[in-house]
């Protein structure tokens, strides 16, 4: 119990490298400093990860069969639901032409193959700090409501309240996109992941949770049904 706790808060890294052995490597280091990693040998591989997986952090190889790096990273830029996502290019060539193309594309920062695995975690760090993803902040409503994603804790007035993996997950989302409305298939899109298929009255059954856990603080209010449409996370009255 405790484990899954801690699992859904981690950073989520997606390394997309054909080199199994560098693959491999990269995972290890990743993984040694907590990161949460998932693996792509090739960039249509990394389409669908990114998709279902979503990643905090993208670790992207250049040279990849196929759909090169830089193709692959203007292809996320140009979808509006994965073009935040930050990518660290990793690349054998250290020369300025490729950089500034990777840059134009989009690309968040380099690392130059053979790398040290301290200046890479340095520079994963700074990349998700930057992007506000690196997992130190405390989300906070109004002094009221704070999530702690580290320590993967929900405090309501300064008390810790008991919520399940999944209704942790809902509630980031709403912390991070709040005043917007969702309809049921795009929270499942969103907070489950692409290509999950399950039915839209299990977002009624989290959201019913999550307001159950919210209720004791007068929290709930904050999860509001919008007839017709789905939910929003708003902190103006209904
Ligand atoms: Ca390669």
């Amino acid at each position: 119990m405790a484990k899954e706790r801690i699992n859904v808060a981690m950073t989520r890294i997606l390394v997309v490298e054909d080199e199994s052995a560098v693959r491999e490597l990269l995972a290890a280091t990743l993984i040694g400093a907590g990161y949460d990693v998932i693996e792509a040998a090739n960039g249509s591989q990394a389409q669908q990860l990114v998709s279902d997986r979503d990643p905090a952090l993208i670790l992207l190889d250049w040279m990849l069969p196929g759909m090169s790096g830089l193709e692959f990273a203007k292809w996320m830029k140009r979808d509006e639901r994965l073009s935040e996502i930050p990518i660290i290019m990793l690349t054998a060539r250290d020369e300025e032409g490729y950089k500034v193309q990777g840059l134009e594309a989009g690309v968040d920062d380099y690392v130059t193959k053979p790398f040290s695995t301290r200046e890479l975690l340095a520079r994963i760090k700074a990349v998700l700090r930057r992007a506000g993803s690196d997992g130190s902040e405390l989300i906070r409503i109004d002094n009221r409501l704070e999530m702690d994603l580290i320590q993967h804790r929900v405090l309501a007035d300064d008390n810790p309240i008991s919520i399940g993996p999944t209704e942790f997950k809902l509630l980031h989302f709403f912390l991070t996109h709040q005043e917007r409305v969702y309809s049921r298939a795009q929270l499942l899109d969103l907070v489950w992941g692409r290509n999950v298929y399950i039915e839209e009255r299990t977002v009624d059954v989290h959201i019913r949770r999550l307001r159950k856990a919210l209720e004791p603080h007068h929290l709930d209010e904050l999860v509001q049904t919008v007839r017709g449409v789905g939910y929003r996370f708003s902190v103006r009255p209904s």
